[in-house]
């Protein structure tokens, strides 16, 4: 789940950039996140979030690519990427409009929330509620894709750090942002912490999401 304060979002996250771009090495976990966009994002907006999402993985040393899928069945053929063997670890973005959380009982304050088992386990589906970025961004569609690759690497950071792992410290974990993660985004430096990196790393090695991957009958579209 997460939160911005929205006065502090308007002020300091116009230039944001991401820092520590870092050259991929063999031997990287990797991950595959499918993103199935109900909420029609601009694709130079979704475009820009990924390359945002994806950079920060790749600073802590996961190689993620990121997948567009279809949101209605006449789609599923234009998207063969998407049909991965049952067996292969796969993360689901699902970018959702504002109907969303009426109809799913959200609180209207939250910007995303991922669906992790209440017995402490791993989930594979995060969200990210695209009308709350639109409004943070407030019509600088640069801004909006930073914000949204934020988002979605929080998101997808709880998918990958298992239940309860919000961070008290500063940092992109953390279950809302202030002035100073924003600030610290403005430079490029908001990211995960050590140790939850250390944590991603070891359980893409471990292949928790493979194991997931098999224990989930659903296919096609989320
Ligand atoms: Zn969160």
């Amino acid at each position: 789940m997460f939160r911005v304060g929205r006065t502090v979002a308007a002020v300091l996250l116009p230039v944001l950039i991401v820092a520590g771009a870092r050259r991929q090495q063999a031997g990287d976990p990797r991950a595959t996140v499918l993103v199935y966009d109900y909420a029609r994002t601009p694709l130079q907006v979704l475009a820009h979030a990924e390359s945002v999402a994806k950079r920060i993985f790749n600073s802590i040393g996961v190689e993620t690519a990121w997948l567009q899928c279809p949101t209605s069945p006449d789609q599923e053929s234009q998207f063969p990427d998407c049909r991965l063997p049952v067996d292969s670890p796969r993360l689901v973005l699902r970018l959702l409009p504002r109907k969303n959380v009426e109809r799913e009982q959200l609180d209207p304050a939250i910007s995303g929330f991922s669906m992790l088992p209440g017995d402490g386990g791993f989930g594979n589906v995060a969200n990210a509620l695209a009308h709350r970025v639109e409004e943070l961004a407030r019509g600088d569609e640069g801004r909006q894709g930073v914000i949204l690759g934020y988002l979605m690497a929080h998101e997808v950071g709880h998918l990958l750090l298992g239940a309860d792992n919000h961070s008290a410290t500063l940092g992109l974990m953390r279950n809302s942002w202030g002035r100073e993660e924003l600030a610290r985004a403005g430079l490029g430096v908001l990211n995960f912490a050590p140790w939850e990196a250390r944590q991603i790393r070891t359980r893409l090695r471990e292949g928790a999401f493979t194991e997931l991957a098999k224990t989930d009958k659903k296919s096609g579209r989320f």
